[in-house]
């Protein structure tokens, strides 16, 4: 599918739950959030049929994500159901690690790919003030287990906040020296909870390359990444910078995404939202409502001019 821009939209991000395990402090009250009613949630069976209109239309990279992925009841169901949807070339999950070690092996079964999974820190007592509830050991017995299952490359998702782990930077980039595992950093970005925090505690990605002037560029294959990557020497994994507020990467866009109620999302920062759930249930056509809804995808986000999207983190799935 192309959009108005001329950019082939083959990638689409499903939210399966607004819920999680942690309660990162830039990403979610300390409270938690109220639970949505079962049936405004997308059942297993509606996911699975949007799923399959997207990739008749042409998507080929599917991930599915959260609030907390490994959470939703039936996860490997939708897993299975999606893995099997023929012409999906890629297929993954983003997750917090911490209920990995007890699915992997049976979401690499089921067709999953790879995982990407988030963590901000190395320091156990950092990790647990960060998402006031979790424990470190967890989301690194996750990676072990993912990494032996062969849901690789692995790619470790970290968000830089400033007085927080900028001071890990080197730590968290060596974790790429001997293995195949992509790090990627972050910057905060004002949604949900961020709002409170980024103009406090965002730094530029910049800092990255200037506290490891020993990064070199790898040649960019796929544009559409929002990642911008770099090696140290003589090592196995990359180093991603993505950078959504001190560098737009909008051109090459390529993603919708759909949230755990149905609702389709043209871009992560605009409050436009198509509701596919309300549409399957009234027996709409919905390839016909996703073709035009992808006519309408704006060209880009306005962050830098203070325009924030209302729904959290948690709700849309990063
Ligand atoms: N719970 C899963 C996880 O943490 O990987 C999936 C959902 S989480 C919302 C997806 C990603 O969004 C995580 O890597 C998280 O760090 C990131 N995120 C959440 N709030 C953010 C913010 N305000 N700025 C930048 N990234 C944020
Ligand atoms: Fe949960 Fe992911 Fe948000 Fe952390 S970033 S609170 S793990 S949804």
């Amino acid at each position: 599918m192309k959009d108005p821009f001329g950019r082939n939209i083959n990638y689409l991000r499903i939210s399966v739950t607004d819920l999680c395990n942690l309660r990162c402090k830039y990403c979610m009250p300390e409270e938690g959030i109220p639970k949505v009613p079962h049936q405004d949630v997308l059942s297993i069976e509606e996911i699975e049929k949007i799923a399959k209109v997207f990739v008749n239309l042409g998507v080929n990279k599917i991930r599915l994500t959260g609030g907390e992925p490994l959470l939703r009841n039936g996860i490997l169901d939708i897993v299975e159901r999606i893995g099997k949807l023929k012409g999906l070339r890629d297929f993954a999950i983003t997750t917090n690690g911490v209920l990995l070690k007890r699915y992997a092996k049976e979401l690499k079964l089921r067709g999953l790919k790879r995982v990407n999974i988030s963590l901000d820190t190395l320091d156990k007592k950092k990790y647990k003030y960060i998402t006031r509830v979790g424990k470190l050991e967890d989301v690194i017995e996750g990676i072990e287990v993912a990494k032996q299952v062969g849901l690789t490359p692995v790619k470790i998702n970290t968000v830089l906040i400033g007085g927080f782990n900028d001071n890990e930077i080197e730590d968290i980039i060596r974790l790429t020296q001997k293995e195949e595992i992509d790090v990627r950093f972050i910057e905060l970005m004002p949604i949900g909870e961020g709002v409170k925090y980024e103009p406090e505690y965002f730094i530029s990605n910049q800092i990255v390359l200037e506290k490891n002037p020993k990064l070199i560029e790898v040649e960019r294959k796929d544009l559409s990444s929002p990642a911008v990557y770099y090696k140290l020497p003589n090592a196995k994994g990359r180093i991603g910078l993505i950078n959504p507020i001190s560098c737009k990467f909008c051109k090459y866009c390529n993603r919708v995404r759909l949230t755990a109620q149905g609702k389709l999302k043209l871009c992560l920062h605009s409050n436009n939202e198509i509701d596919l759930k309300e549409a399957l249930r009234s027996g709409q056509d919905i390839e016909k409502i996703i073709i035009d809804a992808v006519g309408q995808k704006p060209e880009s986000h306005h962050l830098e001019n203070g325009q924030y999207v209302s729904k959290k983190m948690y709700q849309i799935g990063g």
